[in-house]
């Protein structure tokens, strides 16, 4: 069912948990997300990455997902991830996303603030605009490892949070995107001190390789949702690649394959649901 991100990461906050986003590059993997959450009953953001929303046939998912979420018996909002291109951020939720995040974190302060209040402007109140404040280190598409870079300011969140009027705020403190290189350490002082300016719910970006204890943790810093985009690759790639042969000798039996893929998806998906299940 159709859900509004904030309001879907609001009320989970009440019940001292964070939702589940999930990062879908096809469609095998969001039904099989949707189905996990189903199987929790609790709501999930499906996450569309910029280079895929980029592509023509990029926002035919979208527009699937859109149907896919409607469908859904828990709330599932369909979110583009980290856009800076107002295009894109226009075609994709003509396509069908109703959360966007405007990502300006590289740009500087004040450009960032004028990127999301034009991308306000651009979709209208009914789109939900999550914003950036602080870099976050490595590639959303390709893992490799990385070492946490910037960190949000504290003493900026205020300013930026009403200024730019965004509903959700992404923040960097020790996480990457990607592997973690070494043990990922995430900065619960920085946290705190976010917490205590935003009256916004945080999102924290990379939660792939964040030990389960600090990823169910962090509902309690206002962390009201979290991404998950590496492990799911992981997860899939690995059901490919010792399924392959198996199934190509098994009369080219691709519907065999999908029905891995797609459990493990689920799996992954579970397992995150059943990690910030309050
Ligand atoms: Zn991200």
């Amino acid at each position: 069912m159709r859900a509004r991100l904030d309001e879907l990461a609001t009320g989970s906050l009440r019940r001292g948990e964070a939702v589940p986003a999930f990062t879908c590059y096809d469609f095998a993997t969001a039904t099989a997300v949707v189905e996990a959450a189903e199987e929790a009953g609790r709501g999930i953001a499906l996450l569309v990455a910029p280079k895929t929303a980029a592509r023509p046939a990029g926002l035919r998912l979208v527009t699937a997902l859109r149907g896919l979420a409607d469908g859904a018996a828990v709330p599932v909002s369909v979110q583009l991830d980290h856009a800076n291109d107002l295009t894109v951020i226009g075609q994709a939720v003509a396509a069908g996303a109703d959360a966007v995040l405007a990502d300006g974190s590289s740009i500087g302060f004040e450009d960032n603030i004028a990127l999301v209040r034009t991308a306000r402007d651009l979709v209208g109140p009914g789109i939900v605009l999550e914003a950036k404040l602080g870099g976050l280190a490595g590639d959303e598409d390709r893992a490799f490892a990385q070492e946490a870079a910037g960190l949000t300011d504290p003493g900026q969140v205020s300013e930026f949070v009403q200024r730019s009027g965004a509903r959700l705020l992404a923040v960097a403190v020790g996480n990457v995107h990607g592997k973690y290189k070494g043990e990922p350490a995430l900065r619960w002082d920085v946290m705190g001190r976010i917490a205590q300016e935003a009256d916004v719910p945080l999102v924290l970006h990379g939660a792939s390789g964040i030990p389960a204890a600090d990823l169910a943790r962090a509902a309690s810093f206002r962390v009201g949702k979290i991404n998950v985009n590496t492990e799911l690759r992981t997860a899939v790639l690995a059901s490919v690649a010792s399924g392959a042969e198996g199934f190509r000798a098994d009369g080219e039996n691709l519907a065999g394959l999908l029905d891995e893929w797609s459990a493990a998806a689920r799996a992954v998906a579970g397992g995150v649901l059943r990690t910030l299940r309050a």
